[in-house]
């Protein structure tokens, strides 16, 4: 019998990856693949819930996402990838799991929050969107997942995870399995601006797919100490995104330490550092952009890794919806031939 712990983690086919989600996620996923039975999920049901008019970006971002997966170094033939639509014992889950929640436990989520108020909703918020986290749990729980590598936005949905692990085990009996979130040392890598934390829908990301010289112009133009005018005068080290970059994506780590130093006392210039970050980030994308390429010369070949980690892992979701249709007594036909 396998033994294995499970690893749950995914991402919103609502654009490419970014540099945020190679730091905050891929790379745990890619280092902990061979020990941990690990699902993938692509999740466009999810994605559709702030992009309900835009059908056609969601799907055309399942092969994007897909490629850019297998150009950091999942290797399919040990991770799983998983469309999450193609799971609807997921959806059924969702819909069990929300008489556990309260819509004021809901709202008070901190990053759905904050979500809303960035995509200016209004009054017009999404059911499905307000609902996301309970479909996060779906997904984490169907999958019987230990253990979801994720950025810190993501912290909220795992103890909402677990707090309706806790909800449900106690009222139909111990079933679900609850997560544990394994957070990065770069847990939250800003985007360009400066501001916010990289994020595909902003506009403030450096795509894992980007050719060299839109890295090249995305770097020039990042957000900078606005009070370093010339390279002699001193300038602030944190929160400068120039310089999280660079701790997070160069291997030579001292470098950096000497780098932040002189910025900091005075006489080195902008340019010189973001000069230096473009090198580093072409040595990291280089051979990404290289095993992209040779993926994407594959459609077919990846949609079947799709097909088949879609069909093994709604093999698992369909196991453990028996045991939860079981528990809350809605096994009407097996009842009494188990
Ligand atoms: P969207 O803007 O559509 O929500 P996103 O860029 O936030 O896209 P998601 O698909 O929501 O990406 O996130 C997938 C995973 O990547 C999550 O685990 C999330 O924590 C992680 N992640 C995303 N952005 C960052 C970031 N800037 N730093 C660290 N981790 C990140
Ligand atoms: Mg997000």
């Amino acid at each position: 019998m396998d033994t294995k712990k499970v690893i749950l983690t995914g991402d919103r086919p609502t654009g490419p990856l970014h540099l945020g989600h190679y730091v905050g996620s891929l790379q745990k996923r890619v280092e902990l693949q061979g020990k941990y039975d690990t699902y993938i999920l692509i999740a466009d049901m999810q994605a559709l819930t702030d992009n309900a008019g835009h059908p056609d970006r969601v799907r055309s971002n399942i092969l994007e996402v897909a490629l850019d997966y297998l150009s950091v170094g999942i290797d399919p033939g040990v991770s799983r990838i998983v469309i999450q639509s193609l799971v609807p014992e997921l959806a059924e889950l969702t819909m069990y799991y929300l008489n556990l929640v309260t819509v004021a436990r809901l709202q008070r989520n901190p990053t759905v929050k904050a979500e809303m108020k960035q995509k200016d909703f209004g009054a017009n918020v999404p059911a499905g969107f307000l609902i996301y986290p309970v479909s996060q749990a779906a997904d984490i729980t169907a999958f019987r997942a230990d253990l979801v590598p994720v950025g810190e936005d993501q912290l909220p949905m795992i103890e909402q995870t677990k707090e309706i692990v806790q909800s449900f085990n106690r009222t139909y009996g111990p079933v679900l399995v609850e997560p544990e979130a394994l957070v990065p040392k770069v847990s939250r890598l800003p985007g360009t601006d400066g501001q916010n934390k990289m994020s595909k829908s902003i506009g403030n990301a450096i795509f894992l797919s980007d050719p060299t010289d839109v890295v090249a112009t995305k770097v020039k133009g990042m957000y900078t100490d606005p009070k370093h005018v010339h390279a002699k005068d001193p300038g602030t080290v944190e929160g400068n995104p120039v310089f999280s970059y660079l701790e997070a994506f160069d291997p030579d780590a001292g470098e950096v330490k000497a780098m932040e130093q002189s910025y900091r006392e005075g006489g080195l210039g902008d340019v010189k550092v973001k000069g230096r970050l473009i090198e580093v980030l072409e040595a990291f994308l280089a051979p990404i952009r290289r095993r992209r390429s040779e993926f994407a010369g594959d459609a077919a070949g990846v949609m079947r890794i799709l097909t088949e980690g879609t069909l093994k892992g709604r093999t698992v979701a369909a196991r453990t919806l028996g045991a939860v249709r079981e528990a809350m007594h809605l096994d009407y036909y097996t009842e009494g031939r188990r």
